[in-house]
């Protein structure tokens, strides 16, 4: 969570706030739920991200039309699209997760030399056919 938005989160409005849209979900992700999927919620999403400049304006952070329950899932997928960043996770608004390291398994290959050309120029032969 960002330092600006940790008071915020913690008011006493923001948790009523809260409430009000799990409530009016029904525990259930609201974005899965208007594909007819049944999935438990995750995390309040504010539709108009919270910013250090709209942070006191109550018509934004605090109002349920602007917030929607989510699933994990839509919550990652909505700050994915927007940033356009697949490498990084979201937990919660704006505390980003850093990327994780197990998914770049190769490098070893890179400095090859010749022979990793030929191995490489065979494998294209391939996949054109294909
Ligand atoms: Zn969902
Ligand atoms: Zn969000």
């Amino acid at each position: 969570m960002k330092e600006y938005a940790k008071s915020f989160y913690k008011s006493k409005a923001w948790q009523r706030a809260r409430r009000q849209v799990i409530t009016r979900a029904n525990g259930l992700c609201e974005r899965c739920m208007a594909q007819g999927i049944y999935k438990p919620g995750y995390i309040v999403h504010h539709k108009k991200y919270i910013t250090p400049e709209n942070i006191g304006d109550n018509k934004i952070t605090l109002d349920v039309d602007n917030l929607e329950y989510v699933c994990e899932e839509c919550h990652n997928k909505e700050h994915k699209a927007k940033h356009n960043n697949s490498r990084y996770l979201f937990d919660g608004h704006g505390n980003l997760l850093p990327p994780t390291a197990d998914h770049t398994p190769r490098g070893s290959n890179s400095h090859g030399g010749k022979r990793t050309e030929g191995v490489t120029s065979k494998k294209r032969c391939k996949v054109g056919r294909i």
